[in-house]
Formats: structure tokens, C-alpha cells, sequence
């Protein structure tokens, strides 16, 4: 790639360095853009030799096929400023961890966005994946988002972009850059403690032991996914390296050198036999990508 890059560029990257399934083949280019001058350089590049790029946050969602990523992949990372906008609005860069985007809201005595606290990852996934819990998702708290789409930077209201439950639709090969969250005045000691009972939660019940991506599959409506995992007798079931946690039967886990291969022919047993024992199509959360 041209020398007038800055940012960081890495060839045949593994991505099982940068995934939480510690899964994935390698992608043929893994840049770290310095700035939004730096990535609109780096996507017209790209965009000029038609090759694909995927944005990435942490990989906290990411099952990456063991053959990799044909094409580059783009790290967020040092996208992460947070600032405040006046009134309830916040602006928190794609690159900006979600418990670091909480405690800055809280500094300023705002709040309404606690339920992202524990959820691993950064703003930039949070939005693409409506990341959420309690009930509550992540674009519902949403004023706007300012995306990187054919070469331009453009501001949406979020009104005007199709969301729903873990989902936001996006055009192939936009970058979220940052969103601006509209919240409430609140107590920093009432956000102090949903933070605190967010971890706690999760470190109860979400300390499965092993490398995930947390929820495998999608809570159809009104149903729990590892309810119906459970009744198909799919607790601990394994396919090499992978295996149907035995601590929270919706999280896959790389119990010792799983492949990405692994956790496809798990998912599928585990789809087959909800399936058949409750008529139900489960369909997978982590985002699936790469090459077989
Ligand atoms: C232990 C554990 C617990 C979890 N608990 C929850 C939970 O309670 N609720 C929940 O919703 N999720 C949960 N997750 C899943 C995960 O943390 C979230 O989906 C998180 O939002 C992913 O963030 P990330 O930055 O790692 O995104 P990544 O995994 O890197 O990316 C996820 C998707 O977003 C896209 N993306 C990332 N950044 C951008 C960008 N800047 N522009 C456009 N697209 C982008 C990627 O291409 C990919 O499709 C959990 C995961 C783990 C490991």
C-alpha cells in the first residue's frame, strides 16, 4: 500500500490475534488508520484496486473462517476519543471502549447507557451489532452516527436507518466513525452501581473459563437461546476444540485448540437439534466471515 499511509499496516495477519474465539485464518492486510484523513486515503486505495476491507472492532463478535480474509481488515483502534456535545449528548469514537463511554457519561452526572457496561468491545461494534442487554439495545440511545460511506463522511439521525434486536443495516463497506448518544441526567453513584451489578452479574454468570464470543446464537422472540440448547441435551456437547459451554449453554467455546471449522459443524449440530426438538431455526449472533 501507498508510503503516504501512517497508520499501521500489517500483511497476512492472523486473526485468531484478534478475535476472543481465538479463531481465524489470517487476513491478507490488518490496518490500523492513524486518523479519518488516514482511513479515507487507505479505503480509496483500496476501493480503486476492488479489494473488500471489514471493519473491526475488538473482535468480541467475530468468528473468522480458517482460510481468512481475502481482502484487508480495518482496526478502529485509535479512533477513541469521547466528548461531550452539550445538553445530554455524548460523542464517543468507533474505536472507544464501551465501559470508557459509561464512566465519561458519568462523569458529567449522565446516564442511560449502564447496560453496556460489561459488554466486551468497542462503540463501533456496539453500534453495528445494536449490542444490548436487560431488554435494552444500544441504538434505542442513539441520536446519531457519523459513517464513512463511498469515500465521504456523513452524519445519519438514527431515525433514518434500519435497526432492530443485535442488527443495523449498513451498506456494504460503510465504517461507523462515531455515534452520538442521547442520555439522561443521573446520579454518578446510581450509574456507579448499575456498572457495579453489571459486572458482577457477568462475572457469575458469564465466567465460562474458556475463549468466546459470548452469545452464540440469537434469542429467538421470546425464548431464551440456551433454554432451547439445554432442552436439545446440548450442554457440553464438543466437535474438536469447541464445545457447547457447560457454564452457560448459549456460549460456544474454544475449550483448546478449536478451529473455526469446529465451531461451524457445532453450531450447525446445535441448530439441527433445537430444531428438531423445538421447531425452532436458531440463528448465529457472532458475525461469520472469511474463507473456508
Ligand atoms: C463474554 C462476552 C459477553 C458478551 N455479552 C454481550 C451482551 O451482553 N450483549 C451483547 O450485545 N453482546 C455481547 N457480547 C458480544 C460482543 O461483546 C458485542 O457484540 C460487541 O459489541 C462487539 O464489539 P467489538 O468491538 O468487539 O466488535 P467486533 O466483534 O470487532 O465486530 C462486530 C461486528 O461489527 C462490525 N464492526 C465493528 N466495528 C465497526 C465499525 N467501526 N464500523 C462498521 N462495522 C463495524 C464488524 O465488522 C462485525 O460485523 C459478549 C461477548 C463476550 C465475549
Amino acid at each position: 500500500m501507498t508510503t503516504e499511509i501512517r497508520g499501521q499496516l500489517r500483511y497476512n495477519e492472523p486473526m485468531s490475534l484478534h478475535t476472543s474465539l481465538k479463531v481465524g485464518g489470517p487476513a491478507d492486510l490488518y490496518a490500523i488508520p492513524e486518523d479519518a484523513e488516514d482511513l479515507q486515503k487507505m479505503v480509496s486505495w483500496l476501493g480503486q484496486r476492488n479489494i473488500p476491507w471489514l471493519p473491526v472492532g475488538r473482535g468480541y463478535n467475530l468468528l473468522v473462517r480458517d482460510k481468512g480474509i481475502r481482502g484487508a481488515v480495518i482496526s478502529l483502534e485509535r479512533f477513541d476519543r469521547i466528548s461531550a456535545i452539550g445538553g445530554a449528548l455524548i460523542k464517543a469514537e468507533a474505536g472507544a471502549e464501551n465501559l470508557a463511554v459509561v464512566r465519561f457519561a458519568q462523569r458529567l452526572g449522565l446516564g442511560g447507557i449502564g447496560f453496556i457496561s460489561g459488554i466486551p468491545g468497542t462503540i463501533g461494534g456496539a453500534i453495528k451489532m445494536n449490542a444490548g442487554a436487560y431488554g435494552e439495545g444500544l441504538l434505542a440511545k442513539t441520536d446519531r452516527l457519523t459513517l464513512l460511506r463511498g469515500g465521504k463522511l456523513l452524519d445519519f439521525r438514527i431515525e433514518e436507518l434500519d435497526y432492530g434486536y443485535r442488527h443495523l443495516r449498513l451498506e456494504e463497506g460503510d465504517i461507523v466513525l462515531a455515534a452520538t448518544f442521547k442520555l439522561e441526567e443521573r446520579e454518578p453513584s446510581c450509574t456507579e452501581e448499575e456498572i457495579r451489578n453489571d459486572l458482577e452479574l457477568r462475572r457469575t454468570k458469564h465466567n465460562v473459563g474458556y475463549p468466546s464470543a459470548g452469545s452464540f446464537f440469537k434469542n429467538p422472540p421470546g425464548e431464551g437461546a440456551w433454554r432451547l440448547i439445554d432442552a436439545a441435551g446440548m450442554r457440553g456437547v464438543k466437535v474438536g476444540g469447541a464445545q457447547v459451554s457447560e457454564v452457560h449453554s448459549n456460549f460456544l467455546v474454544n475449550a483448546g485448540g478449536a478451529t473455526a471449522r469446529d465451531f461451524l459443524d457445532l453450531a450447525t449440530i446445535v441448530i439441527n437439534a433445537v430444531l428438531t426438538t423445538s421447531g425452532v431455526t436458531l440463528e448465529e449472533e457472532v458475525r461469520i466471515v472469511g474463507e473456508i
